[in-house]
Order: C-alpha cells, then sequence, then structure tokens
C-alpha cells in the first residue's frame, strides 16, 4: 500500500527532512505549511495518516485536530510536540491524536512511529507493496489479492460479492444498472440472468461490509437506477 501521508509542519528544514525520509520509504507525501492549508488538503486528498505540528502560524495543530475529527476524518494523526511539554501530549491525545513524538526526533523514530499507526489502522494491508488497493474509511479492497478489511478485520465474500464492489469501488459515484452489472459477471460465474439475481448480491455484500446493512455507507441505491460507491 503506497499509503498517501500529510505534514503539516511550518519550519521548512524539519518539513523537507520528514518528506525525503517518508518518499525513501515509498510513501506518497503531501505538504502543508500551515494550518488552514493542512485542513483543506486533509479533507480534499484524505491522506492515510496526517503528521502535524502543534506550533503552526494561524490555527495551531490542536485546532487543525480538532476540525479534522469533527469534520469526520478518522485518518491516525501523530504529533509532533515542540518540547517535552506534558500538556502538549495531554491534550493532542485527548483531542484525538493516536501518537506523538517530541522534537528534537531522530527519522528513523519518526518512520517506526508511523509504520505502526498504520499497521494499527489498515492491518496487514498497510504492509503491502505494489498492485492496487482501493480504501474508503476503514475499508480496504486490494485487487491484486483480493482481499477486503475493515480496519484490521479480514472480510470473506463469495467471487461474485467481490467482482460486484470490485467494479463500484473502482469508480466511485459511477452509476451501475442492474443489468450492467450483471453484463459484467456474465463472463465471472454463471448468474441467473435476473436482474433481482444482483440485488441478492449486493445485500449479502452489505451485510458483511457495512456497519448497519439498512443504512449502507459504501455501496448506496440508486432508485430506480442501480448501485454506486460512495464518493469521499
Ligand atoms: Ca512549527
Amino acid at each position: 500500500m503506497a499509503a498517501t501521508i500529510l505534514i503539516v509542519e511550518d519550519e521548512h528544514a524539519v518539513a523537507r527532512g520528514i518528506q525525503y525520509a517518508l518518499q525513501q520509504e515509498g510513501y506518497t507525501v503531501a505538504l502543508a505549511r500551515s494550518g488552514e492549508e493542512g485542513l483543506e488538503i486533509a479533507v480534499g486528498q484524505a491522506p492515510d495518516l496526517v503528521v502535524l505540528d502543534v506550533r503552526l502560524p494561524g490555527i495551531d495543530g490542536f485546532e487543525v485536530l480538532r476540525r479534522l475529527r469533527a469534520a469526520g476524518s478518522k485518518a491516525p494523526v501523530l504529533m509532533l510536540t515542540a518540547r517535552d511539554d506534558e500538556v502538549d501530549k495531554v491534550i493532542g491525545l485527548e483531542l484525538g491524536a493516536d501518537d506523538y513524538v517530541t522534537k528534537p526526533f531522530g527519522l528513523r523514530e519518526l518512520l517506526s512511529r508511523i509504520r505502526a499507526l498504520l499497521r494499527r489502522a489498515y492491518g496487514d494491508l498497510a504492509d503491502a507493496v505494489g498492485g492496487r488497493v482501493i480504501r474508503h474509511d476503514d475499508l480496504v479492497i486490494d485487487l491484486e489479492r483480493r482481499r477486503v478489511q475493515r480496519g484490521d478485520r479480514r472480510i470473506s465474500l463469495t467471487p461474485t460479492e467481490f467482482e460486484i464492489l470490485r467494479h463500484l469501488a473502482s469508480r466511485p459515484g459511477r452509476v451501475y444498472t442492474r443489468s450492467e452489472l450483471l453484463e459484467l459477471l456474465r463472463d465471472y460465474e454463471a448468474l441467473d440472468q435476473d436482474e433481482k439475481t444482483i440485488n441478492v448480491h449486493v445485500s449479502h455484500l452489505r451485510d458483511k461490509i457495512e456497519d448497519d446493512p439498512s443504512r449502507p455507507v459504501f455501496v448506496q441505491t440508486i432508485r430506480g437506477v442501480g448501485y454506486a460507491f460512495a464518493e469521499r
């Protein structure tokens, strides 16, 4: 999984140092120089993890974290505290930070904390190298290994359920009609060519991946048309 990591840090040298170390490890990195810019990127691009400095010009790291959580982001946040300040750590953790590192820190330590947070948040797939992985909140779909997880919980899908999810999730927001899905699945499995068949498979899929299958978050019904995977 080539995770995307957002660094929110106004100190140029520190930001570039972290960016370089993360890129060497194969991560995709986005940089923000202020809290406002960080929030915009965090909400718009939904990075997999945020490295967030407390001391920022304008709104500080605490406020960024508060607004990020209020906006519904569940991305792990690693805070950078300016000094060995117990108050910063306590406030950060109370606001929903997942870990913190005190400046000055070694890049090796930072990298190992980041790896641990990614593993905790995304399970085994955090270590997957290459291949296409689709992620939406804590739902992770590994297309190459045909594996699906919610957080670190593996979800077992039938081949038909996986194919439906794969088609929908590959193009979030694109509406697929039932007959279109039947057509796409035809080569894959001999399905009853009744469009209601699709409803049954989608219903089973939802039972497995949704928190509340009657109010689906991932696979949505577009009334009178078909199904679509949720956009970010
Ligand atoms: Ca700073």
